[in-house]
């Protein structure tokens, strides 16, 4: 029975949403060595449940909806009225399959094995006046089915949750598990890593110089103010950590991991001469010609006699990089002229340095 009806009802029974074979993911080994060991039990189904950091924070109670073969509640899985509406084939001896000898010529003959013509491979025939209406004579049927899943806090993503025999059922099996899979979404502020948090933030250079004083929305709501010590500045790229404001320890839940920001520093653009006079009175150092911040080079604050040369500075962009070593990138763009440029300048675009 289970041969013939189990293999093809594991097969073609409801899939796993995205995985094509749920072995390969579960690492459960090959489905023969399954078979043979213990009883037989219907390969199971995987779902995978999206949840938000904030249900992983706070933990979640939800449903996953599946569809699931069932025995057919209304012939308890016999096909039919009663046991003796459900026949063995005779044609192939409830086997489902059957060789056939072919004579093809005088003395040759041919083998042929396949699925039983007289039932289609199923190995019985059912007396169609007592065929069960429900699932006609299938003994199985389709249903929806909301599994209950309670999701706990700081569940990693992919944390699964193993419904057992919730999944499809074939009779003379015992009824496969439901896996739910935990599948964490992206969040718009917060990334996660392992129990911590991290996130960007970006403040203006006043705010890095003078003092941080701002409120975070927590995964669960609660407002907290994050401040700095005053006086210290934060430089630009630096990683600060609160502690405990990390994700929940997973089964470990009055702990917590941490918050890390990393401080992007909003400069301004320009500055006008007057700012640039007050910023040197507060931060010292000496200033370039005033008045001419903005858009005429300034008078070099160096001595300009022991200079060799002066470079403007510009905008990086990723084809100024000289990624061969003989200059350029010809070895990805510019196979071709290679002989050109025995000169041995290559193709890196100097940027704006000139001897004077
Ligand atoms: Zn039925
Ligand atoms: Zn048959």
């Amino acid at each position: 029975m289970y041969d013939k009806y189990g293999e093809e009802g594991l097969r073609d029974g409801p899939q796993a949403q995205g995985f094509n074979d749920i072995f390969d993911i579960f690492g459960m080994g090959g489905r023969r060595e399954q078979r043979e060991a213990g009883p037989k039990k219907v390969k199971p189904t995987a779902v995978q449940l999206e949840v938000t950091l904030e249900d992983l924070y706070n933990g979640k109670e939800t449903e996953v909806p599946i569809e699931r073969h069932r025995i057919c509640a209304k012939c308890n899985g016999v096909g039919g009225s009663d046991p003796k509406a459900v026949q063995t084939c005779k044609g192939c001896k409830g086997k489902g399959m059957r060789t056939v000898m072919m004579q093809l010529g005088p003395g040759m003959y041919s083998q042929r094995t396949g699925p039983c013509d007289e039932c289609g491979g199923k190995g019985e025939s059912i007396d169609p006046a007592k065929m069960c209406k429900d699932c006609k004579g299938k003994k199985i049927k389709k249903e929806a089915k909301k599994i209950a899943v309670e999701v706990d806090k700081g569940a990693p993503n992919g944390e699964k949750y193993v419904k057992h025999g919730e999944g499809d059922e074939i009779p003379e099996a015992e009824a496969g598990d439901v896996i739910v899979v935990i599948a964490e979404k992206k969040h718009k502020t917060f990334k996660r890593k392992g129990a911590d948090l991290e996130m960007d933030k970006e403040i203006t250079l006043f705010e890095a110089l003078t003092g941080l004083d701002f409120v975070l929305t927590h995964l669960d709501g609660r407002k907290i103010r994050i401040r700095n010590t005053p006086g210290d500045v934060i430089k630009p790229e630096s990683k600060f950590t609160c502690e405990g404001l990390g994700m929940p320890f997973h089964k470990r839940t009055y702990s917590f991991g941490n918050l890390i920001i990393n401080f992007k520093i909003k400069f301004p653009t320009t500055i006008d001469a007057k700012s640039s006079k007050l910023l040197q009175e507060a931060l010292g150092g000496a200033v370039a010609s005033a008045g001419a911040a903005k858009t005429t080079p300034k008078a070099s604050t160096a001595d300009s006699g022991d200079v060799a040369e002066t470079c403007e500075l510009k905008a990086f962009k990723e084809e100024h990089r000289n990624t061969d070593h003989r200059g350029g990138d010809r070895d990805h763009h510019h196979e071709s002229d290679e002989e050109d440029d025995e000169d041995g300048h290559g193709h890196g675009q100097r940027v704006g340095c000139q001897a004077q």
